[in-house]
């Protein structure tokens, strides 16, 4: 049997062990994928340290999967051998649940399937997954631009298109990190009027070549004020983890804004009275599925939307995770497999 490179996690907390596995076979209903980039997510600590319902270990993390199709399993329709596909954080889904039948996919009630966690994922050479998870990548993206694009490109855009905002209005993107950096670029090219905030003076001039009207210093000026002194925010798409740094932003919305949640917050202080005199919302938002994917790398193609990536061989995953974990990557930490 061939063999191939491939990075698992072996136990909840265990390290990243690069080691040789069999090629796996695609199963009916799933395609193989020969891996080019993965990139390195902060969700992949999930995999990583444990925690999802049902985790089974050894475990390939990875949900930022650009490659090409090498096999395709019995009864795929569509995908074939050569075609260029990615693969995000949506796994796959059944179809026929209600959730499914409501259109709900990302909701699938009997099969939720979550790349590199529920199944081994793009740390590898080779990946196997359901064809209802893949998205095609077009022309105009190589493969380490494609994959960053697969979980926080999908997802900031995505957010931003459902947001209920229109060109025109103003959109407040608090954080510019991974998803970040994205966001900002996909709110300018929506036509909204996008206003990054951040910690720190010295991200303004980033900000603003990412296409961001204006900056705004939390740790300098209070967000809330200078959002209503542009007349507030239709939306404010906050992709931090940090509670306090949301409760800042959340009195700049306009009357009937919503914040829209991206980051995952442990938990959250809202004001309510302010939000029923204003008629404002807080909302979760769920990446996206594959047709979503399909979508963001369109969009990213035809607007010139791109992730900046720090870009490592497999070989060195140890150094990428710890680049992503520490906050530290500029902006996004992808793995090439040299397929
Ligand atoms: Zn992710
Ligand atoms: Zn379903």
């Amino acid at each position: 049997m061939a063999k191939m490179r491939a990075v698992q996690v072996s136990r909840p907390g265990g390290p990243l062990e690069i080691v040789e596995r069999e090629i796996p076979q695609p199963r009916p209903g799933t395609v193989r994928i020969r891996v080019q980039a993965c990139g390195v997510c902060h969700s992949d600590s999930i995999t990583k340290d444990g925690g999802f319902p049902g985790l089974q270990y050894p475990r390939v993390p990875g949900h930022e999967i650009a490659g090409v199709i090498d096999a395709v399993g019995e009864g795929v329709q569509r995908w074939k051998p050569g075609i260029r596909v990615g693969i995000g954080w949506n796994g796959g889904y059944c179809g026929y649940c209600d959730a499914c039948r409501r259109g709900n996919f990302f909701a699938c009630q009997t099969s939720m399937e979550v790349t590199g966690i529920t199944y081994d994922g793009g740390y590898a050479e080779y990946v196997i997954a359901p064809s209802a998870a893949v998205a095609a990548i077009p022309d105009g993206l190589s493969p380490v631009e494609a994959a960053p694009l697969l979980c926080a490109g999908v997802t900031t855009f995505n957010c931003l298109r459902n947001s209920g905002a229109r060109p025109g209005d103003l959109v407040g993107i608090l954080g510019l990190g991974g998803l970040g950096h994205l966001a900002v670029q996909y709110a300018a090219k929506m036509g909204f009027r996008a206003i990054s905030i951040a910690r720190g003076k010295e991200k303004e001039p980033l900000a603003r070549k990412l296409g961001a009207l204006q900056y705004f210093d939390s740790q300098a000026q209070d967000p809330s004020a200078e959002l209503q002194k542009l007349g507030g925010a239709s939306v404010i798409v906050s992709t931090v983890t940090n509670g306090d740094a949301m409760k800042a932003v959340i009195g700049g919305l306009d009357a009937k804004g919503t914040l829209m949640l991206v980051g995952a917050v442990p938990s959250l202080e809202i004001p309510p009275i302010q939000m029923l005199l204003r008629s404002q919302s807080v909302r979760g938002w769920y990446s996206g599925t594959s047709i979503d994917s399909q979508d963001a790398l369109n969009f990213s193609v035809q607007s010139g939307v791109r992730s900046m990536n720090e870009v490592f061989p497999l070989e060195r995953v140890a150094e990428a995770y710890e680049r992503m974990q520490s906050g530290k990557a500029r902006f996004r930490a992808v793995l090439t497999m040299g397929n």
